[in-house]
């Protein structure tokens, strides 16, 4: 049997009802063949990143513990945005739901479909901070802590924890 492998994953909406549209997909990431969630951030608002004229984010981190493979996961990730409605309009545009797999336990993978550790992930205060609040120990692949990288970059103009 494979390995059960710590990954986790970003989640973001910035359309019809970003909030549940988050607090769903929270729930449904628990239901995936082969996976348990073993945690959930608090939920995160942040401004959009590329073009302004769109809502403010609602982010949040998952994390999970799986035996799907790296492209397995990605394929349920993507059926779940699907699920969600997700439809593609323009690059960094509204969407109802985004799943980035931010991390596979220590692999690194440049695939076509699939880049891991996520490349944007060290310069984005909405995946750092909800990633160290989860695991103030996690380290990257090469060794960087991640609650460095998060204090290095949090600005408190970009994000919030989202008010109970
Ligand atoms: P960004 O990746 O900068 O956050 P985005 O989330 O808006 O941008 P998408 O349109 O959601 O980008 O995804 C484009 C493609 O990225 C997907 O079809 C997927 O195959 C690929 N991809 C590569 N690496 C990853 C990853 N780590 N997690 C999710 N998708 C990835
Ligand atoms: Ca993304
Ligand atoms: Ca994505």
């Amino acid at each position: 049997m494979t390995p059960l492998v710590d990954v986790y994953v970003g989640l973001g909406s910035n359309l019809e009802d970003p909030i549940a549209q988050v607090r769903l997909a929270l729930e449904a990431l628990g239901t995936l063949p082969l996976t348990e969630r073993v945690a959930a951030s608090r939920l995160y608002v942040s401004r959009p990143l590329g073009p302004q004229d769109q809502p403010d984010f609602i982010n949040a981190v998952a994390h999970l513990r799986t035996r799907l493979s790296p492209l397995a996961l990605l394929d349920q990730l993507q059926a779940l945005e699907q699920r969600h409605g997700r439809v593609r309009r323009r690059h960094w545009g509204p969407r109802t739901l985004d799943l980035d797999l931010l991390l596979y336990g220590d692999e690194c993978l440049e695939l076509p479909r699939l880049r891991v550790p996520h490349p944007e992930m060290t310069a984005r205060s909405f995946v750092l901070l909800p990633l160290a609040e989860l695991s103030p120990q996690l380290q990257l692949p090469d060794g960087r802590p991640v609650a460095a990288l998060a204090s290095a970059l949090a600005t408190s103009d970009e994000i919030e924890v989202l008010p109970e």
